[in-house]
């Protein structure tokens, strides 16, 4: 079935034990996403389920809710086996995952524990004899942990595949047959994933019983009334988006504009940010009453404030005729929820921007809304400080042109003739400028944000698997020339480490916004391996991969030209 986008079921209707809904409305969360609308009854009815859902869509809390509502008190908890346990592709998205888990079920005592590579084994050894209820893993260590019989699955009650294509697209399908096989039959089951090629309808079909399905990607029942606005996104990493946010702003300059964010809490903090920065900013959400809200809303009308930062919840029915601009500060949870938000412009043939800031992993629901939306997202790179610099002296330059245009100078030919006499007039001229520039507020950030690869259009699916598949050939061809558009790197850690191709599409799409379909040949050698990945993200997986270890080594990495004359080691 295709998610409901009218259906207003709130976190309370869905039956949620008390600690949960206090968990989340301590998060700010104001409602469920679709997805999450959709997937929690039948999980919670123990159905097994299989859903299309990207990063983005809030799938964690889908999945993650169900196993703590099923969680049973302490005293009845032991030191046996986990009670769900939850396979990633990477260590990256097994921390987040696990995190969230910790989250929501902070006030349940969940015991959630993460297992990757990478990590001594020996801290995983501990925790789960001390007992654990929720396992988040990826399926190389699980099945390292199965093998020592340090994991035992024999109660385990829920297994959940997340991000099961990215999983396949590892080489992890071995892996996640060898874990199923540890599991009681009993257990339900539960297969996110981005998308729904054959081999995941297989997994399916061999380990799901009956299950539900739920999609987002499907037909938008609001996708006909898309209103006709230019639409842009930007991909920024998390820790860059507040000044990416600022200097969007300012390169834009809109009249008014409305930012969306997920939950109360961001938009109290970006709330406080942007006025930081001198915006003037007021705050809309679900934790205001309903005076407070319509003071905002006046002082936004009025021209008092020129920026919205909002929930989806508080912004619903909104009318406001100055807004020229809407921002996602987040990407939406369902390309439904995004044409809601942009329905804010662009209105009786008005113009109007929609403008989306996705962070790396989020860059498919980008593709996805593009698609249900039929409309395309064009992905823009962010304005550079030069940019920044030309775009406000274009505004002094305006401004002054303005002040030309209007005359009544003569109150102030004084100055200029008497400094006149000092200085040439031009000099002068220029003085005054810079004062008009600096008077219009000097950028609070005046470093770079570092930009981020545009990644390719994944190829069409056959040549795609075909390319993924690791390679674990003998010695690496080094005089081989790389794929049409790939760029070979080179990383100082082979075999002698333990690496397999697994680890580096590991580190790589853990790291970065490639996805591992999107890297090519993988080649390891004794102690050094080969990995092909898209030219224009080299640079991106050079960075990252020199900043983090893989399984837990620290490497040289660079692109394989680089090396002068390649040593055999
Ligand atoms: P996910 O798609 O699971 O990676 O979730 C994307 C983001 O949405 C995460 O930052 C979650 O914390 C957030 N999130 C999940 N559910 C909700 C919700 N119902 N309301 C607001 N934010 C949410």
């Amino acid at each position: 079935m295709n998610v409901d986008e009218t259906d207003t079921t709130t976190f309370a209707d869905l039956a949620l034990r008390p600690e949960l809904l206090a968990a989340l409305s301590s998060l700010g969360y104001e409602e469920p996403t679709p997805i999450q609308r959709a997937a929690i009854p039948p999980l919670l009815e123990g159905k097994d389920l299989l859903g299309q859902a990207a990063t983005g869509t809030g799938k964690t809390a889908a999945f993650a809710l169900p196993i703590l509502q099923r969680l049973r008190g302490a005293a009845e908890r032991g030191r046996g086996g986990p009670m769900a346990l939850v396979l990633v592709p990477t260590r990256e998205l097994a921390v987040q995952v696990s995190e969230a888990i910790h989250r929501y079920g902070r006030d349940l005592g969940a015991r959630v524990l993460p297992i990757y590579g990478g990590q001594p084994i020996t801290r995983q050894l501990r925790a789960l004899e001390r007992g654990v209820d929720v396992v988040v893993a990826t399926p190389g260590r699980a099945l390292d942990h199965i093998g020592r019989r340090t994991l035992s699955l024999g109660a385990l009650e829920i297994m959940v595949l997340d991000e099961a294509d990215e999983m396949l697209d590892m080489g992890f399908a071995e892996e996640i047959e060898a874990i199923f096989a540890e599991t009681p039959d009993s257990r339900q089951t539960v297969l996110f994933s981005a998308t729904l090629p054959q081999r995941i309808d297989r997994i399916a079909r061999r380990h799901l019983r009956d299950p539900i399905r739920i999609q987002i990607d499907g037909k938008s029942s609001a996708a006909g009334e898309t209103p006709l606005v230019r639409q842009s996104a930007y991909v920024v990493q998390r820790a860059h988006k507040a000044a990416a946010l600022g200097r969007i702003l300012d390169v834009e300059s809109p009249a008014a504009a409305i930012v969306f964010c997920r939950t109360r809490d961001e938009v109290d903090q970006l709330t406080e940010t942007l006025n930081g920065r001198g915006y003037r900013a007021e705050a809309l959400h679900g934790g205001m009453s309903q005076e407070q809200r319509d003071r905002v809303i006046a002082r936004v009308r009025g021209g008092t404030a020129d920026l919205l930062v909002a929930t989806d919840v508080a912004a619903r029915g909104l009318d406001i005729d100055q807004l020229t601009h809407v921002v996602n500060y987040d990407v939406p949870s369902s390309p439904d929820s995004y044409v809601h938000r942009i329905g804010r412009v662009g209105r009786a043939g008005r113009e109007g921007a929609a403008i989306t800031l996705a962070e790396p992993r989020e860059h498919r629901m980008l593709k996805t809304i593009e698609r249900v939306t039929k409309r395309p997202i064009s992905i823009e790179t962010l304005p550079t400080v030069a940019d920044l610099r030309a775009r406000r002296l274009e505004l002094t330059s305006a401004a002054l042109r303005e002040s030309l245009l209007e005359g009544d100078l003569d109150g102030f030919r004084v100055v200029v003739e008497s400094l006149a006499d000092e200085f040439d007039v031009v000099e002068v001229a220029l003085a005054a400028v810079k004062l008009a520039y600096e008077a219009g507020g000097v950028p609070a950030d005046d470093e770079e944000i570092p930009q981020v690869a545009q990644r390719p259009e994944p190829e069409a699916s056959g040549s795609r698997e075909q390319r993924a598949r690791p390679e674990q050939t003998g010695a690496p061809r080094r005089g081989r020339a790389p794929s049409g558009g790939m760029t070979r790197l080179f990383v100082g850690v082979g075999r002698e480490a333990g690496i397999r191709p697994q680890d580096l599409v590991g580190a790589i799409a853990g790291e970065t916004r490639l996805s591992g379909r999107e890297i090519g040949a993988i080649e390891i050698a004794q102690r050094f391996s080969l990995v092909e990945v898209p030219d224009s993200a080299a640079d991106e997986v050079i960075a990252a991969l020199r900043d983090s270890t893989v399984k837990g080594r620290r490497a040289t990495v660079r692109r394989e030209r680089d090396a002068s004359r390649p040593t055999r080691k």
